[in-house]
């Protein structure tokens, strides 16, 4: 099953009592789900939107953004969800570039959606969340020809944190080509159990929530929506008998050392899958004992590629000894990787290059930035901009972003290894590793460290902590101390906003 249309027929057939979506105990079967979604679809036949048109979400996780989205996307209207924790002029410019028709709001954001529309030249209609939660027609559509698998359906914006956010424009075959479980790629994690449910916890706006969503439509299973992540949520969450979640290594932090994780019972999880941005070791060992039922993921992806690309699997998880802990894992059955130099010629195993993927769940182009696209799919292959090396088994090891390679005295250093290794000195909280102008090695590599708080902090002693672990050349030169690591909605450090103040006027 390709499409969402299908999909929904399907599960409304097979398993019409199953809970499809599910918030706050408020709780949505499959055939419930049929029956609303083909109101949702007259009413946005009503509004005159059809295949190709935009509309977008504004709000947080709600069990009706996922009900609007799948509707919308049985008749291929496509959703933009957008980050709620964007600023007026930021989703103004969102909804500018995207043309779209209709803004969804949930409640609590019609004063910014006003902000953001009242900037704009041609605003979109705004539909507010009590219009939005009645203004459901009240016939339901019938006749309506379901959109292809290769009409777009979902436009995720980048999280923007190598510059501006870009659209990626993804197709139902986009987004269910991996996901449909197959049988033939039979892997255990994409085996179901009738009473599944997924966690989807972490922003819509991003694939990461979004796509959690794709993945329990897929294989029929409960998905569990939580607002917005909190600790607790997640923890509740356990104790409800979720089964899968995905987290990032931030989120995933903030669970492992709440008080409690030591007394929650978590014997019903069975996979947690984390990515989108490095994980230090030291805390996936944490988060493997303070979790031991469950089997780790590590998820390697980008919204270009509809998430998760390459994928550890829970054997290379093993406490003693196994360096394939630093691994992102290998290709997912569907998925093809390799490690290229600046000519796109493919480099031989071991060697440091730029990821490319070719995936069916590679999106069909940027919105409206037609250079962009070419610059980043040739020849069906996605480059990713991040550097990897791969092994003989072919597991690929993130080195980090092509654009926040330091180089230092000629050598390359990847700032997340040296993260890494600074992650274990006690006195450390958070930190991000950065590349400043320096006259004799053209860029020094410097540490900016948010202390952990109570604990008296020593930069030399953090210098010479590295000097034990790394090769002098990626050892910091400086430490700086900071209050706050800057992080974009995802939670990824913005090392860009770290280096300006050293580069400006410079570069
Ligand atoms: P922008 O493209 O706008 O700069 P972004 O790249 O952070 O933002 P996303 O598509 O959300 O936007 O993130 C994809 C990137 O996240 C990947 O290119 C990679 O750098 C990083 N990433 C994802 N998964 C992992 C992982 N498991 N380990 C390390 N890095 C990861
Ligand atoms: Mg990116």
């Amino acid at each position: 099953k390709l499409t969402f249309d299908e999909l929904i027929r399907h599960w409304a057939d097979e398993k019409p009592d199953r809970v499809a979506l599910e918030q706050d105990g408020d709780a949505l079967t499959f055939a419930q789900l049929e029956e609303r979604s083909r109101r949702i679809v007259a009413m946005l036949q009503a509004h005159g939107l059809g295949r190709g048109d935009r509309i977008a979400w504004l709000g947080k996780n709600a069990r009706h953004y996922f009900e609007l989205f799948y509707s919308a996307a049985r008749i291929g209207v496509v959703m933009v969800p957008i980050g709620w924790r964007l600023a007026a002029p930021e989703i103004a410019y969102i909804l500018g570039d995207t043309g779209a028709k209709i803004l969804f709001t949930d409640e609590g954001f019609d004063e910014l959606a006003a902000k953001a529309c009242s900037e704009m030249k041609s605003p979109p209609e705004v539909i507010g969340t009590a219009a939005a939660k009645t203004e459901i027609a009240a016939a339901p559509a019938d006749d309506f020809v379901g959109a292809g698998p290769n009409d777009a359906v979902l436009q995720l914006y980048t999280s923007g944190t190598t510059g501006n956010p870009k659209g990626a424009v993804l197709t139902n075959a986009n987004l269910f080509s991996l996901r449909a479980p197959a049988e033939e790629a039979a892997q255990p994690w994409s085996q179901w159990a009738e009473d599944e449910a997924i966690l989807i916890c972490m922003p819509c706006a991003h694939i990461g929530g979004t796509g959690l969503g794709i993945m329990a439509l897929a294989a029929g299973v409960r998905g569990i929506v939580q607002a917005e992540f909190t600790p607790d949520g997640v923890l509740d969450g356990f104790e409800q008998g979720i089964t899968r979640l995905f987290i990032v290594p931030a989120a995933l932090q903030m669970v492992v050392h709440h008080p409690r994780a030591r007394t929650t019972d978590m014997s019903g999880v069975k996979y947690v899958m984390y990515g989108a941005a490095p994980i230090p070791l030291d805390l996936l060992r944490e988060a493997v004992q303070t979790i031991p039922d469950a089997g780790f993921l590590q998820c390697y992806g980008m919204t270009e590629t509809t998430g998760t690309i390459a994928m550890l699997p829970p054997e290379d998880h093993c406490l003693e000894g196994n360096r394939r802990m630093k691994s992102a894992g290998k290709a997912v059955p569907g998925a093809e990787l390799k490690v290229v130099c600046e000519n796109g010629e493919e480099l031989p195993s071991g060697e440091v290059g730029e990821l490319v993927c070719k995936s069916p769940s590679n999106m069909i182009g940027y919105w409206n930035l037609p250079e962009a696209t070419e610059g980043a799919l040739k020849d069906g292959w996605m480059y990713t901009g991040d550097a990897a090396f791969m092994d003989e088994d072919g597991y690929v090891y993130i080195q980090d972003r092509m654009k926040d390679m330091i180089i230092s005295g000629g050598e390359n250093v990847y700032p997340a290894q040296v993260e890494s290794a600074i992650y274990g000195h006690p006195a450390v909280g958070e930190l991000a590793v950065i590349g400043v102008p320096d006259d004799t090695w053209g860029e020094a590599v410097k540490a900016c460290v948010v202390p952990k708080p109570g604990v008296a902090f020593d930069p030399d002693d953090v210098i010479a902590f590295t000097r034990e672990r790394l090769a002098g050349f990626k050892v910091p030169k400086t430490v700086d101390v900071i209050a706050e690591m800057p992080r974009n909605a995802s939670g990824k450090i913005l090392r860009r906003e770290l280096r300006a103040p050293y580069w400006e006027g410079r570069d």
